[in-house]
């Protein structure tokens, strides 16, 4: 005998019984088959709906009758050839004027007990399971249908009734043996108790029913059919990548249903786990795919965590106080409060200095666990020896799964490792003597992100997904989509790293998408996104919450670099090559630093200098290697390079000038670069990271430009370049007649700092650079003599594109 179950959406269309219909044909002829159907899917939500409208008064109950009789009456057409639909038909309208009937006695009388919500819940079952077996008889299966409320006794907790299994295993028994047909058919969920009151097993308790009609008969196997593949490794609403878990033991499948993988309805594998009968969990739509088994012995080798799950609407109870200590009885009494008021306890944790017991409930019993727990403490609360109870709501617990954790330490270790690299932070935690299950709770509104985070440390080892914000999309933000794009497929395959652009932004517009922007078509999405401001990108960024976060900036905005704060504290990673935060007071940078090695993420700005030279990574490298820097000599304008090595007095400084603005060498407004703060804010940067307490007021700056080309506007200044043209002309007159080219160099020497227009002799490691290249000399104690030297571009977006693509890299890696 085998014992098959099809859930809701197995039977929620003709189309879908289709299938059911064809899976069973395909069954060995020699095989009995017992098969429990659930109703329709939606439909036990509807009665709900119902039941709760007219015992509001609300007769718009009617509406949702009319359509629950329609959905049925119209299913019966569709799947029973007209000349035999008679039966069907009237045994739905009997059922419907029924359940009509019992809830216009609602109506009038203003009242739902849990009574009457099974009674009326029960008609979704009767119904399908009516209306299928109509169909089995149709097509001349030898089949019959009972009603299980005959056979399956309960005791009186409606809604979720207790299995007498005593008298429910005799009954069933009986009739199965009393009854030859080759199929019997069962409506799920339904039962009675001893006077015949109809009660209900627990919303999703269709399965039970098939696991204690399994249990009774000890059938060779219990199949489960729903609507995917089997047990996955996690929730498939929640996790993209989740794989089929092929072969599962019980007490695993118990854990993970316990926890919330709503498979399975939690109940179900005790009967069939007590009589050693393999379950199969199969996709009725894909009834080729092979599905789950769950059995008691899996084999060896089998994955060490199996699966995880999570479950909202947990409280969590924190009982406290000095007075606690040493003395038993305490969580006794505590949990005697809570089994009074039937209060089901899902966890629990208590720190070794007993102290506080801490124990998380369903939400929807937050406040009879206080009343019951205040009351049962009320002497010692009064003695100011205990606390009143303390609750926190709104929290989710997350549980990782498997029988062989208890062999290889350091899951534990791993799973908050995880979690923590992510800023979730964790409430409680709770890890069985048996070891098959890790639990954590955690607020819901990170829950998705812990199991993506989750599932991709223990079953995507081979690949791991960064979720990137984009904020700035102009000439270096544009050029480093276009990058990413190109190497996606590369970073996958060799670094088994999946970026995933999930959002790009310019000052006034934002476009997202969770799974992945289509780089070749962002501009297009851009201009249909919708409207931001900067605060808007912040709030929306942590309100995401994804996994492995990385806020790109590409702008030069000091509104932009605000952010930083509010993101790495969230343990979202920031890179960017907008120099402004890291070339802030001395205060916010070391603060950033900090609360980025607190919050355990990445703050990258290796483009503040030199672009896509390796210049700050260099330095990072020395000085964790317990390098030290005596002496830094670098050009690292690349504006000003380019300045210099074209004028020769052959055409007018400012000529040149504008000719690198034009060519998009220079900063927006060029004076940045020409007076040297650009240059002083980089090397502020390098002294910085080279272990430095400076501000920018302690550089020196001998700066060549004419007070008078500084002020006023943008054309003003080439104007006054104009007329100082002779200025401009004596500074290089006097370079040629030294044999030195002019450079603008930076110099920290013995933590002094100075930025200028230097004359650069033939001999000198600064006089061969060309066209906008940068160069950095390091002089440290193991490069004394021969300085360790970094030279190239230094400007330009592509280059700076791949020292941010670099950036992201090395976030992701962390
Ligand atoms: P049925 O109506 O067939 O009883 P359910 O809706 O009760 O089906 O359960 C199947 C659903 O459970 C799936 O569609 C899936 O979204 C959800 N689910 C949650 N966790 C898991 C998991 N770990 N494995 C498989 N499905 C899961
Ligand atoms: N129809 C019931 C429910 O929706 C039982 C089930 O589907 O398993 O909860
Ligand atoms: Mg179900």
């Amino acid at each position: 005998m085998i014992v098959m179950k099809f859930g809701g959406s197995s039977v929620a269309t003709a189309e879908s019984i289709g299938h059911v219909v064809k899976i069973l044909q395909g069954k060995p002829k020699t095989k009995r088959l017992l098969v429990v159907f659930s109703a329709l899917g939606g439909t036990t939500d509807q009665l709900i709906a119902l039941g709760t409208m007219a015992a509001q008064g609300n007769d718009e109950y009617r509406t949702i009758l009319s359509e629950i009789e329609k959905r049925h009456v119209n299913l019966v057409k569709q799947l029973i050839p007209e000349k035999e639909q008679g039966s069907a038909l009237s045994e739905i309208i009997i059922l419907c004027k029924e359940l009509e009937g019992i809830c216009e006695g609602v109506f009038v009388l203003r009242e739902l007990s849990p009574r009457t919500l099974d009674r009326i819940m029960s008609f979704g079952e009767l119904m399908s399971a009516a209306i299928i077996s109509s169909k089995l008889n149709a097509l001349g299966i030898d089949q019959l249908c009972v009603d299980s409320r005959k056979l399956i006794v309960t005791n009186d907790d409606f809604n979720k009734a207790a299995v007498n299994f005593e008298k429910t295993n005799e009954r069933i028994k009986k009739f199965v043996s009393d009854n030859v047909q080759s199929v019997l058919v069962f409506p799920g969920f339904v039962a009675s108790n001893l006077n015949n009151i109809t009660t209900t097993l627990g919303r999703g308790g269709s399965d039970y029913t098939a696991a204690i009609i399994a249990a009774a008969v000890q059938a060779e196997s219990l199949e489960i059919w729903t609507d995917v593949s089997g047990m996955m490794t996690a929730d498939p609403r929640l996790v993209q990548n989740v794989k089929v878990i092929s072969h599962i033991s019980y007490q695993e499948a118990m854990e993970l249903c316990h926890f919330g993988a709503k498979v399975i309805y939690p109940p179900t594998i005790q009967p069939v786990m007590s009589k050693q009968i393999p379950v199969w969990v199969k996709n009725t739509f894909s009834p080729e795919s092979v599905g789950t088994l769950i059995e008691s012995s899996v084999p060896e080798n089998e994955k060490v965590v199996q699966g995880l799950s999570s479950f909202n609407d947990i409280t969590l109870l924190r009982l406290e106080g000095s007075g606690m200590i040493g003395i038993p009885g305490f969580s006794k009494r505590l949990f005697e409060a809570l089994s009074n008021e039937k209060i089901n306890v899902i966890l629990i944790t208590q720190s070794s200095s007993e102290h506080s017991i801490c124990v998380a409930i369903d939400a929807v019993n937050t406040e009879r666990a206080k009343s019951a727990v205040d009351r049962a403490f009320e002497n010692e609360i009064a003695a100011e020896r205990v606390e009143p109870l303390q609750m926190e709501t709104q929290l989710s617990i997350i549980a990782l799964v498997g029988d062989n954790m208890k062999s290889h330490p350091g899951i534990s270790g791993r799973m908050f490792a995880a979690l923590g690299r992510n800023g979730i932070n964790i409430r409680a935690i709770a890890q069985g003597s048996s070891e098959k299950n890790i639990s954590a709770v955690i607020t819901e509104a990170d829950v998705k992100k812990a199991v993506n985070v989750l599932h991709e440390e223990f079953f995507e080892s081979t690949k791991k997904q960064i979720n990137v914000f984009v904020a700035g999309v102009g000439n270096v933000g544009g050029k480093l989509l276009e990058q990413l794009h190109a190497q996606q497929e590369y970073l996958q395959e060799q670094l088994r790293l999946q970026i995933n652009v999930v959002a790009v932004s310019n000052s006034k517009k934002i476009y997202f998408k969770e799974e992945g922007i289509e780089l070749g078509n962002w501009q297009a999405n851009l201009e249909k996104g919708s409207a931001t401001s900067t605060q808007d990108l912040k709030d929306f960024i942590i309100q995401k919450n994804l996994r492995n976060s990385v806020f790109v900036d590409n702008t030069g905005s000091a509104e932009v670099a605000q952010v930083y704060e509010a993101l790495l504290q969230k343990s979202i990673a920031v890179v960017t090559c907008n120099k402004i935060a890291a070339s802030s007071n001395y205060a916010n940078y070391a603060h950033l630093k900090k609360i980025t090695r607190e919050y355990n993420t990445s703050f990258l700005f290796e483009t503040n200098v030199g672009a896509g030279l390796p210049v700050i990574g260099t330095l990072n490298d020395l000085m964790r290697s317990g390098d030290e820097i005596i002496k830094i000599e670098a050009v690292l304008s690349g504006t000003l390079n380019f300045v210099f090595n074209n004028y020769d007095g052959s055409r007018p400084f400012a000529e040149v000038v504008k000719q690198a603005q034009d060519e998009g060498y220079t900063e927006p407004d060029p004076r940045l670069d020409l007076s040297g703060v650009d240059v002083m804010r980089k090397l502020l940067i390098l002294a910085r990271e080279a272990g430095f307490v400076m501000d920018i007021d302690e550089i020196d700056n001998n700066g060549f430009m004419p007070e008078q080309c500084m002020t006023g506007t943008v054309e003003n200044f080439y104007e006054q370049m104009k007329v100082h043209e002779p200025h401009f002309k004596a500074i290089l007159d006097e370079a040629n007649k030294m044999n030195c080219r002019l450079k603008f160099v930076a110099s920290l020497n013995n933590g002094k700092a100075s930025v200028g227009l230097q004359h650069i002799p033939s001999t000198h490691d600064l006089y061969h650079l060309y066209g906008k290249d940068n160069v950095v000399l390091f002089y440290t104690k193991r490069y004394p003599a021969q300085p360790l030297v970094i030279k190239g571009a230094g400007a330009g977006a592509e280059v700076t594109a791949s020292g941010i693509f670099a950036d992201v890299i090395r976030a992701a890696r962390v």
